[in-house]
């Protein structure tokens, strides 16, 4: 039987997101720029998308935009504003545990004359709006902090820090990379205090290839790819009909159960804590108020590769817990203050409602059996 626990790396689609990509791609074909009517009923696959989503975000549909992922929203969004605001303010202001594809794209920004201040968690592992404060000034153009960490599941305080820094100054434009928080943890974009919120359909039972910017009505984004009018002309190229209805039906289907399935998660995630403390030389990392769904351990003594390619013939998938990019860690851990030798052994064991009680006594019997079998 499978035990699938690596769901912040991508959820199964569900039965409704299949359906609905089936639905566009064998009937509802047309391209929806197209002015007749097959041209009209894939233009009302993506409205009511659209919509759907914008309510599951608490926000207007008009102030959402299809990408094909979160990785190009996450670029769209910085690019985006650098290119709207960035022309005199040149300082983006980010934390340092972010996913690689805001890293990268600051990274590149760096290269282009911006001066991106990366910002640690505290002595004591967490975030404190004082320590973004401290850093805002004349200069400052962005502020970009996720609102789950995908390694560990802190769920980062954003409404805080945004909040002292629009206070500060509210010219300062707020960006959130919320992939691993969207239909998970309950938030609204109104009250999270971001200009610019990041989704991907992938990591909420959608499918690969998909996903969505928040812009603020009012806020500025200048393209990154050129060429049609479609979505206002910031993100041209024929829309991917089938990934987008999918991903609409996902989050018709996920929003009504949000808060049954976080109930039901932090359950399992209570169970799994239990099961994991009964074994010997684990460091788990609980952190406090993290996200049900996401729980990053070092079984000492073991490589994470060595252990999940041995669970993986139990049919048990994890993640090596540092997001390794070919056997490089991404430095997040240590950044949370994790030692080498819990970095080099960190799991990362990630949920979704579908999980069961069997899926967890699997794995714990798993690191047991391969704390006894494996060579440290
Ligand atoms: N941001 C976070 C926090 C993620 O976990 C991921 C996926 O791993 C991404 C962005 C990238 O999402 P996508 O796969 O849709 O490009």
């Amino acid at each position: 039987m499978e035990h699938y626990l690596d769901n912040a790396a991508t959820t199964k689609p569900c039965a409704e997101a299949a359906a609905a990509m089936m639905r566009c791609i064998s009937e509802y074909y047309g391209n929806p720029s197209s002015l007749h009517s097959k041209g009209l009923e894939a233009q009302h696959e993506v409205d009511a998308a659209r919509q759907t989503i914008a309510d599951a975000l608490g926000c207007k549909p008009q102030e959402l935009l299809f990408t094909s992922g979160a990785t190009e929203s996450n670029n769209l969004a910085l690019r985006g504003a650098a290119a709207a605001y960035g022309r005199k303010r040149k300082k983006m202001i980010v934390s340092a545990v972010e996913h690689a594809s805001v890293k990268q794209t600051l990274a590149y920004l760096e290269t282009e004359g911006f001066n991106v201040v990366p910002i640690a968690p505290g002595a004591d592992g967490l975030y404190h709006p004082a320590d973004f404060l401290a850093q805002v000034d004349k200069d400052t153009c962005l502020v970009s902090m996720m609102l789950v960490n995908n390694e560990n599941g802190y769920r980062m305080p954003v409404e805080e820090v945004f909040r002292a820094v629009k206070r500060r100054d509210p010219e300062i434009i707020t960006h959130c990379d919320a992939v691993q928080g969207f239909l998970k943890v309950p938030f609204r974009t109104r009250t999270l205090g971001a200009d610019l919120v990041s989704i991907s359909g992938h990591k909420v039972h959608g499918i690969k290839g998909v996903g969505a910017l928040y812009v603020k009505q009012g806020i500025r984004v200048k393209p990154i790819l050129f060429g049609g009018h479609q979505e206002k002309g910031i993100r041209p190229g024929t829309e991917s009909v089938p990934l987008i209805a999918a991903f609409g039906a996902a989050a018709g289907a996920l929003a009504p159960t949000l808060d049954a399935r976080y109930e039901k998660v932090s359950q399992l995630r209570s169970r799994l804590l239990e099961l994991l403390r009964s074994l010997d030389n684990v460091v788990i990392r609980d952190i406090p108020g993290a996200s049900p769904y996401v729980l990053n351990l070092s079984l000492l003594g073991y490589r994470s590769e060595i252990v999940l390619h041995y669970l993986e013939k139990r049919e048990i998938y994890v993640s090596s817990g540092s997001a390794c990019s070919k056997g490089a860690s991404s430095g997040v851990l240590e950044t949370f203050g994790a030692k080498p030798e819990e970095v080099d052994s960190a799991l990362r064991i990630s949920l979704c409602a579908e999980n069961t009680e069997e899926d967890l006594v699997a794995l714990a019997e798993g690191l047991r059996d391969a704390q006894r079998e494996l060579m440290h």
